[in-house]
Order: structure tokens, then C-alpha cells, then sequence
């Protein structure tokens, strides 16, 4: 049975970006919409074609518009977003009446829908992230108050009169602690940056900044915590001039040279950024294994100049910088023979500027610590929150004496220093001259995962927890990478932003704990339910052991932070394992998702996935319909 027609009309329609590499095209479409759905259609010859696309009005959750992206087309300036359960989807309306009549439209047939959202996102989500606030996931909390919520909950409107069971729900999101300073969004510095001039003040790598002002094209205003403001941020410019702080640039080697460290490395996508025979000029070395007869080729190309000063490798994808063309080519091949995945470097690792004093390169001056308050404790002890510099907040986990193989641990501490990756919780530095030694690591407003899943997993949507997973799984395709192991990945161990991102923290520190309860198979506190079968039965650990915890963590996610097998102890769990015994799908999980939790606890480990395999599977999740594809 069809419903009848409320609004029709042809739209552009951008395409959906579902993988991160494939740029954004603009089709016309038919859009038909009616009470039950939003179809869109080939439109040919003025003939509606097949049928493209369609969104079920119940799941819609916001529609609004966007802001036009800078030198837009004519036909490009009236965009409106349709936010629903599976998806993002933009539409350009043919000017500023029609956009109000398919908005006003819209918001008619939806103002009844049961998860509206009461925030959303005023820029476009492009290229891996949101023009308004850079949050990098495409389901990330909006960073804008989107007003018609409100008329549209007032109770006045509401369904008073419905029996209690059948009044729309409306989970709210737990409160974002410090947010709500600006509405242009949040900023990560990339780089410590030491203030130009008396109006500055300096930003600290990885640390957050409000974004107050974006009218500069090359600079933003941008306030601390505190509402103390800079006239500048990090900026292309600056970035032009530091080639030599990212990981693929090697400068001057020879191409024989490049080419046999991108054959060693072997990997799909590994390149680098060398300076060119011509002076001032650079050339992108990029290795594909699936070339002439497997064994792989190395493809060289210059980086060129147009008549405007704009450099590209591909002519339709110009760039004022390397580093911003590089962003781009690891994105997207576009003509490249593969895009750009790997970096090899031939530098070794750099010591974080965090760390100029003391023992240690990473040495942190306890007195520019002040501690404020507790936050947690560990298998170390305990965790406070701190000012460093009287300025940033930092979290300090404070270690007893006896309760780390310290000489260990300060021996791998520049390597888990220099693990950097926005999904990781970053390791600033420490304090070593005297017990309690300080570990100083980045603060995560919302605490551990596992007791935020606890206390506020009833008010997450599922894709959201599947957003909380895919983090993890970014931050272990990273570890993966560099051949590190967390070996006590667990939910326990991962922490929660203000903006909800999960990171993962504790990253190879399983290694130090002094305690026999935590150590032992038998002692309470060893993580068997999390173990692999060869990590039980002879502690043998790999990114796959890895793997297989991931696996579980999925699990806790998913069942709101459940002690996995809670009925079994660590021994009977070693026996259930052992014999095949495997979690059972949680409610909240979906089938797929159940599956992908099964292959991370194949018995076998080669034949559990990578993480680099689980993120592109639930990549393909986190994406919506695929039609529309250039
Ligand atoms: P841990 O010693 O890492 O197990 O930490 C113990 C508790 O301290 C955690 O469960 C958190 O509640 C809290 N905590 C640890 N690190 C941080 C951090 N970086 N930011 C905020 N809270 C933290």
C-alpha cells in the first residue's frame, strides 16, 4: 500500500561518504516524500527512474540546514541535513523557499519521532570529520543547540494524553562537562606552540581549545579551559614550515634507498614524502603490493605546482601545504596507485617537547603539578586529577612503592610515550625522582568505560555503543601497526571524553604490575575472562591475544558493562573456553555485531581477524545506504 505524497521535488543529493575514501559527488535526484518514507529516485528525461535510496520518517532525528562549504556553486547554496538512525544525509534545495518548505515539511512529520535530537552539527561532515567542531565520527553528539528540539518537546506538544508505555522515549545524553563554551567547536593542538606575541598563550600537543573565532582563514582564535584566549592556533602556514615533525617525511634519500625500505615495510599503501632531485620541490613514494606478479611495485610521484601557487599529485585535488595533500592522499587514492596508508619513516622516534627535564627525557617537574582531587584507583594505586603548569588538566596515576617493576617500565616508557594516536589516551610524561612516582596521561572527563557503560549505558542508542567499539578498534588497529600489545585490553582500561569518545588506556602497563593476585592465573584479579585460550594456557601474547579481547570488550559494550560469563569463576571459565564454551549475544547486539565478536574468539589465532579487518567490517556498519557511489 503506498501513502500519499506530501512534497516532491528534484534535489541534488551529495553523496554519503560511507568510506572515508570516497569523495563527495552531487547527483539530482527525484525526492518523493510521504507520511511513511523519503525516497529518492533517478530522475531521467523527466521520468522518475529506479529507485536510489529511502529513509523511514520514524528513524529521522533532525532535519536542519547546513552551513554552504566556502566557494560553493550556485546550485550548492541552500543545503539541509536529514540526520537518521543509520545516517547523515545532505540535500541541496533549488533556493532559500524551497528549503524552507521541504524543512518546514519535514519537521511536521517528525515531530513526534522518539529520538529527536536536541543538538546537531551546523557544518558539513567532510572528509573524515565536521567542518563545525572536527569531531571525527559521523554519529558524534552535535555541537549546536538545534532549537526546534525545543518547540518541538515543550509540553504543551507533547503526547500527555498516550498511556504511559506507548509516550515516545526520549533518552537523553549524560551532561558534556565543559562544553557549551563555544559554539565553533574544539580544536586538538597537533603541536606545542610557544606564544607569538603577549596576546598568545601556548597550546599544548593534544591538549583541547574552544574554538572562538574561524573568520581567518589560516588562523582561529581559540581559548584554554579556562576562556584565556589566543590570537592564533595551529595553522597551515606553520605546519609548511615543519615538514621534517611528520613521520613520512625522510628528506634526502636516494630512490633506490626509498625503494627498499617501502619493499621491507610490504605493506599496501606504505610511502613516504622525499625532497625531489629539484631543489625546493618533493616526491610521494607509494608501495602496492597487488602489482606485477605479487611481488608489489614502488611508484614515484612529484609533487606539482599550479599557476596559482597550489600544489597537487592529482590536478583536481589542490592543496596549499604537503601535510594537508598528504591528509587528503590517505584518504583517497584519486589516480594514485593506491592511497596512502603506511608512513615510513627513517627517523628515530622524537621525545615529546612535554618532557625537557629531569632524569629521563620524559622527566615532568612534580612542583608544575598541583593535584586537585581523586579520581579513581588502580591496580597501581591511586589516580588524581591535576593542573600542570596551573593551566592543563592532566590525570596522574600515582604509583606505590612495590607496586610496579619500575626499571622496566621507565625502560619502555619512550616507547609508550611516543604511541600517539588520538583513540590512545596520551602519556605526557612522569615524575621519578621520588615515590609516589607520577605517571602523567591526559585526562578523560568521563571516566572509565566500564562504570560509564555502568551508569549511563541505559541512555546510549546502539550505534553509539558500536561508535564506542569502533574507537577502541582505532586505537588497537594503531597499536597493531606499530607491533605493540595492550595485553590487558578490557573496558575497564578504556576511558571516556567529554564529547564520549572512548579511548584506550594502560597500553602494555599489564607488564609492570607487582602483584600476585594480578599476575597469577589463579588470583582473582589476572584477566582470564578476557584471555585467550594461549594466554591462559602459555601466556603467549599477540595482537590476535589481543584481538580475542576485543572480542569480550565488544561484549561488556554491549551488554552495558555485564561482568562477561559472571555465572563462572577464572578456573571454570578456563575449562568452558577450552571446551568451545563462547559468550552469548548480548540483547543490544545485533547479529553482525555478534558475529564479529564470535571470529575474535576463533580458537585458532591466525584465523581471528586483524584489527585492521575489524575496522573496515565495522566501518561498513557504521555506513548507511550505498547508492550514489562515484
Ligand atoms: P587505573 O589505575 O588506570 O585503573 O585508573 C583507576 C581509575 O582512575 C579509573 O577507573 C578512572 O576512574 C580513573 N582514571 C584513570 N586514568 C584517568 C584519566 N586519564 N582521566 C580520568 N580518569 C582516570
Amino acid at each position: 500500500m503506498q501513502s500519499e505524497t506530501i512534497l516532491e521535488g528534484v534535489l541534488l543529493k551529495r553523496s554519503q561518504q560511507k568510506k572515508k575514501i570516497s569523495p563527495a559527488n552531487y547527483k539530482e535526484r527525484l525526492f518523493v516524500f510521504t507520511q511513511r518514507s523519503l525516497a529518492y529516485y533517478d530522475f531521467d528525461k523527466e521520468k522518475r527512474g529506479c529507485r536510489k535510496g529511502s529513509i523511514d520518517i520514524k528513524k529521522i532525528r533532525c532535519v536542519e540546514t547546513v552551513n554552504p562549504e566556502e566557494c560553493t556553486p550556485v546550485e550548492r547554496q541552500y543545503p539541509f541535513q536529514i540526520v537518521y538512525k543509520e545516517g547523515l544525509l545532505y540535500v541541496y534545495a533549488t533556493n532559500q523557499e524551497n528549503r524552507r518548505q521541504w524543512l518546514e515539511t519535514l519537521l511536521k512529520e517528525i515531530k513526534d519521532n522518539p529520538f529527536l535530537l536536541n543538538k546537531y552539527h551546523p557544518g558539513f561532515f567532510t572528509n573524515g570529520k565536521f567542518l563545525c567542531c572536527n569531531q571525527s565520527c559521523k554519529t558524534a553528539p552535535g555541537c549546536a543547540i538545534w532549537e526546534p528540539y525545543n518547540t518541538l518537546r515543550d509540553p504543551s506538544n507533547s503526547k500527555e494524553h498516550l498511556p504511559g508505555n506507548l509516550k515516545p522515549k526520549r533518552p537523553s545524553l549524560p551532561p558534556i562537562p565543559g562544553e557549551g563554551k563555544s559554539s565553533l567547536g574544539i580544536a586538538v593542538a597537533e603541536h606545542d606552540y610557544g606564544p607569538q606575541d603577549k596576546s598568545d598563550i601556548s597550546l599544548m600537543k593534544n591538549q583541547k581549545y574552544h574554538i572562538s573565532s574561524d573568520k581567518d582563514p589560516d588562523w582561529w582564535k581559540v581559548g584554554d579551559a579556562d576562556g584565556k584566549e589566543t590570537g592564533r592556533s595551529e595553522d597551515t602556514s606553520a605546519e609548511k614550515e615543519r615538514l621534517q615533525d611528520y613521520e613520512w617525511y625522510v628528506g634526502d634519500i636516494s630512490r633506490a634507498q626509498c625503494e627498499q625500505l617501502l619493499r621491507q615495510k610490504g605493506k599496501e599503501g606504505a610511502f613516504m614524502v622525499r625532497n625531489s632531485s629539484q631543489v625546493g620541490k618533493y616526491t610521494v613514494s607509494v608501495f602496492s603490493v597487488a602489482v606485477e606478479n605479487k611481488s608489489g611495485a614502488v611508484k614515484h610521484y612529484h609533487i606539482h605546482t599550479n599557476s596559482e601557487n597550489k600544489i597537487y599529485l592529482a590536478q583536481d585535488h589542490c592543496f596549499d601545504s604537503v601535510p594537508k595533500l598528504i591528509i587528503y592522499h590517505q584518504h583517497n587514492s584519486a589516480g594514485l596507485l593506491t592511497r596512502l596508508r603506511h608512513p615510513v619513516s627513517t627517523k628515530a622516534k622524537k621525545v615529546p617537547s612535554t618532557a625537557p627535564l629531569g632524569n629521563g627525557p620524559w622527566e615532568l617537574r612534580r612542583t608544575d603539578i598541583v593535584l586537585t582531587k581523586e579520581l579513581g584507583s588502580g591496580q597501581f594505586g591511586v589516580v588524581q586529577l591535576g593542573k600542570w603548569k596551573g593551566e592543563y588538566d592532566v590525570a596522574v596515576k600515582m604509583i606505590r612503592e612495590s607496586s610496579m617493576s619500575e626499571d622496566e617500565f621507565l625502560e619502555e616508557a619512550q616507547v609508550m610515550m611516543n604511541l600517539s594516536h588520538p583513540k590512545l589516551v596520551q602519556l605526557y610524561g612522569m615524575c621519578t625522582e621520588k615515590y609516589p612516582i607520577y605517571i602523567v596521561t591526559e585526562f578523560m572527563s568521563n571516566g572509565s568505560l566500564l562504570s560509564y557503560l555502568k551508569d549511563h549505558g541505559k541512555e546510549l542508542q546502539p550505534f553509539q555503543l558500536l561508535e564506542m567499539c569502533y574507537n577502541v578498534c582505532e586505537a588497537m588497529e594503531f597499536l597493531e601497526h606499530h607491533q605493540f600489545i595492550h595485553r590487558d585490553l578490557a573496558a575497564r582500561n578504556c576511558l571516556v571524553d567529554n564529547d564520549l569518545a572512548v579511548k584506550v588506556s594502560d597500553f602494555g602497563m599489564g607488564r609492570f604490575v607487582l602483584d600476585d593476585q594480578y599476575i597469577s592465573s589463579v588470583g582473582t584479579k589476572f584477566s582470564v575472562k578476557w584471555s585467550a585460550p594461549e594466554v591462559f594456557h602459555y601466556s603467549k601474547f599477540s595482537s590476535k591475544s589481543d584481538v580475542w579481547a576485543f572480542g569480550i570488550l565488544i561484549w561488556e559494550v554491549f551488554s552495558l558493562g555485564k561482568q562477561p560469563y559472571e555465572l563462572y569463576d577464572n578456573t571454570q571459565v578456563v575449562e568452558k573456553v577450552s571446551q568451545g564454551y563462547r559468550l552469548y549475544r548480548p540483547q543490544l547486539s545485533s547479529e553482525e555485531i555478534y558475529e564479529i565478536m564470535c571470529s575474535c574468539w576463533n580458537e585458532l589465532p591466525e584465523q581471528r581477524p586483524t584489527f585492521h579487518q575489524l575496522l573496515s567490517w565495522m566501518e561498513s556498519f557504521r555506513e548507511d545506504d550505498s547508492d550514489d557511489r562515484p
